[in-house]
């Protein structure tokens, strides 16, 4: 069920603590942890506690909960003290999407281009 924990999703089980990860951030709804494979000196996801497969699910099921994403989006550039970032949703495998928990990317610190690949 849409919002429910799923026992075979990475992210729900980092919500759990069962996986480790590098948190930097965690409100009653959210996490923001480190990725663990960062693609800017600045590279940290915000998460939904609750399980929606991606950010289109998130929107349409439970859009109160998208905006608190979205808030700590900026929670997380503002203590990272960046200036310029970017904030990404990968919807979809055609995007690059990986991992079936909604997921934004917080990257900055170093420039970006336009259009990503
Ligand atoms: O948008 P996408 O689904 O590809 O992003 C998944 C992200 O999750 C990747 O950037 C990957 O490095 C990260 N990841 C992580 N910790 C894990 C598994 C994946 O930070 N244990």
């Amino acid at each position: 069920m849409a919002g429910e924990p799923q026992d075979d999703c990475l992210f729900c089980k980092i919500v759990a603590g069962s996986i480790p990860a590098t948190i930097v951030r965690e409100t009653e709804t959210t996490v923001a942890f480190r990725d663990i494979n960062p693609q800017a000196p600045t590279h940290i996801l915000v998460i939904p506690k609750a399980h929606y497969e991606n950010a289109a699910a998130l929107a349409a099921g439970a859009p109160e909960l998208a905006a608190d994403v979205l808030r700590e989006t900026r929670a997380v550039a503002e203590e990272e003290k960046l200036e310029s970032y970017r904030t990404v949703f990968n919807t979809g495998s055609g995007a690059g999407q990986t991992v079936w928990h909604a997921h934004a990317h917080v990257l900055g610190g170093r420039g970006l281009e336009w259009p990503p690949g």
